[in-house]
């Protein structure tokens, strides 16, 4: 028979000081909780409170896929090199993967996400068309060895996953299986009481066209998004942003000594222009070797995901190879530079017929420089990267910034690991091809840690109640007596309309109680003292609102079932 819980027999050693190792409010909060604790860098224990509410955010996701036909399996976290080998990626993922030699000294992973897994599992047996689609899940750990592992939960070595594989016979079938799996996630984000924007985002080492992230808003979040009030929401690293672009100064290609700092700041404010009036140059190397000048607005960065694309592993140019290429640091530009060197323009920038650019000498710039007239520009690529006030790509609005916590990716891969592994399926026409696929993955563990970190205040975690380890605590101020027979007599009922208690047994002060209460976060509070249990009523305070209501004795199971129930989504 199920029962209430007791605070003296849950094991939650709660931390009075914030502990040091945190800087985050949420990874401190999760510490001083007693929920989790950390092992070694990366790797962390949950704790019984966070076991509870991890194993919440798992059943809102099984019942999430299995609404939509996905089926639960799992796979060993232990997976052969071969496999890696195979997909090609065992060359390009670096040292995140974790690499071990069995005692046959044979390669094993231990895997970071599971596409290989997947792929071979399917490959010799589904073999129809008539069995498609198909989509498997787990939710298993995952080891990645991070090289900065920090944040607690957020960026563990060691982390819960959530990973699910589509696997369908064309394409339209594979953006099916892909809108189904983003609808899903919006819903997982919002049961477990995200506020979370899907954004488009880049697809790293995945692979792949079309991908959205799940972004949890929060000021602390690591990634850096703009968004728009049409909707639209990107990861900076993957906007597309109209970027408002100023013409230089200067009528004509002229040399202006420019006695100032080698910055953009004070060039522009030597020459009484704005910044986006000036054009920045970064000198970098190629993964092919070959030097590159890339030009972009005065008041843009490099975004260094977009020049990955274009340049692949690149380096920024040391001084001395700046030398070696007539590129001066401080007043670089494209005219002077060596001939070997490629010139590279922000694609916004094409219209632009008048550039203030570095004169590759110390002190000087070039004012009104027209690109195809006073030198060549090679190539217009995308490269700046998106901020507060640039265009929105959708509707032209001007973009907002926010931070987010990125909780979930979707992703359409297409044929990229099943024609690398060969897993193919007769289709309908008689002919084998390679399966489109997709793929999925919830950071579980990160999610519980976005949740408080979304959801917490000076005093403690303030758990929404869909995730919550214990929806009710029980705080009777005596343990024995009449204000005891109380909390007993309200922990047994709650329990008995199907709502988790936890009852604070412990012969501690009140504050102690209260402290503790509003440290580990209840959604309500039910507080018993000799004087209200003589006059039939029960304090219950909401932990979200800190509202305090007197509720009859009797009454006051029903009260909170009805309120907890119309939350639990
Ligand atoms: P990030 O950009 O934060 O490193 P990722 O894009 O590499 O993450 P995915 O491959 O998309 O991660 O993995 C799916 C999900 O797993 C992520 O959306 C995130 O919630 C979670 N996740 C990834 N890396 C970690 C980690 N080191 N610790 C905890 N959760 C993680
Ligand atoms: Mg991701």
């Amino acid at each position: 028979m199920k029962t209430y819980a007791k605070m003296s027999a849950t094991y939650a050693p709660t931390l009075k000081e914030d502990p040091v190792e945190a800087e985050l409010a949420s990874h401190k909060l999760l510490l001083r909780a007693g929920m989790i604790r950390r092992v070694a860098a990366g790797l962390y224990s949950y704790l019984p409170l966070a076991w509870r509410s991890i194993r919440k955010i798992e059943e809102v996701i099984r019942e999430e896929m299995e609404a939509i036909g996905a089926q639960e399996m799992l796979v060993p976290m232990a997976v052969p090199g071969e496999m890696w080998q195979e997909s090609g990626r065992w060359d390009v993922y670096g040292p995140e993967l974790l690499r071990m030699r069995d005692r046959h000294e044979r390669d094993l992973v231990l895997g970071p996400t599971h596409e290989e897994t997947f792929t071979d599992l399917v490959k010799n047996e589904l073999r129809s068309y008539k069995q498609l689609p198909v989509t498997l899940y787990q939710i298993q750990d995952k080891f990645r060895d991070e090289i900065r592992p920090r944040f607690g939960l957020m960026r563990g070595r060691e982390f819960i996953m959530k990973d699910a594989y589509s696997f369908d016979a064309d394409v339209e079938g594979m953006q099916r299986s892909y809108e189904e799996q983003k609808a899903a996630y919006a819903r997982i984000c919002e049961r477990c009481g995200l506020k979370a924007l899907p954004v488009k985002a880049d697809s790293g080492q995945i692979g792949g066209d079309t991908s959205v992230e799940y972004m949890a808003l929060a000021d602390a979040g690591e990634a850096a998004l703009v968004w728009c009030e049409c909707g639209f929401a990107a990861d900076v690293e993957a906007a597309k942003a109209n970027i408002r672009v100023v013409e230089g100064p200067g009528e004509a290609c002229e040399r202006v000594e420019t006695p100032c700092e080698g910055s953009i700041a004070a060039l522009a404010e030597f020459m009484g222009v704005e910044e986006a009036a000036c054009r920045k140059s970064f000198a970098i190397i190629a993964e092919d070797e070959t030097p590159v000048l890339c030009l972009l607005p005065g008041d843009h960065e490099l975004c260094e995901v977009k020049a990955e694309h274009a340049f692949g592993h690149y380096d920024v140019m040391s001084e001395e190879q700046m030398q070696e290429y007539g590129l001066v640091k401080g007043y670089m530009g494209p005219i002077g530079a060596d001939e070997r060197v490629r010139v590279v323009a922000d694609v916004s920038l094409a219209k632009s017929k008048r550039w203030l650019v570095g004169a590759n000498e110390a002190g000087w710039h070039i004012k009104g420089a027209c690109p195809g007239v006073d030198f060549e520009v090679d190539e217009w690529l995308d490269l700046a990267e998106a901020k507060e006030g640039d265009g929105c790509p959708e509707c032209g609005r001007a973009l907002k910034a926010a931070r987010g916590i990125e909780v979930s990716q979707v992703f359409q891969l297409g044929t990229k690991y099943s024609e690398a592994m060969g897993a193919t399926f007769m289709d309908e026409d008689g002919k084998e091809k390679p399966f489109q696929m997709g793929c999925y993955g919830i950071g579980v563990s990160r999610t519980l840690q976005a949740v408080v970190e979304q959801s917490h205040d000076e005093h403690g975690i303030v758990w929404p109640v869909c995730v919550a380890p214990y929806e009710v605590e029980v705080v009777p101020l005596d343990v024995k007596g009449v204000v005891w027979e109380a909390a007993e007599a309200v922990a047994n009922e709650l329990v008995k309309l199907g709502v988790e208690v936890v009852l604070d047994d412990r012969k501690e002060r009140a504050g102690v109680k209260f402290a503790d209460a509003d440290l580990m976060g209840f959604p309500y509070q039910v507080v018993l003292g000799r004087r209200g249990v003589k006059n039939g009523t029960a304090e219950v305070k909401d932990r979200k609102t800190g509202e305090r209501s007197d509720v009859a004795l009797g009454e006051v199971a029903t009260w909170l079932a009805e309120r907890i129930e119309a939350q639990r989504k």
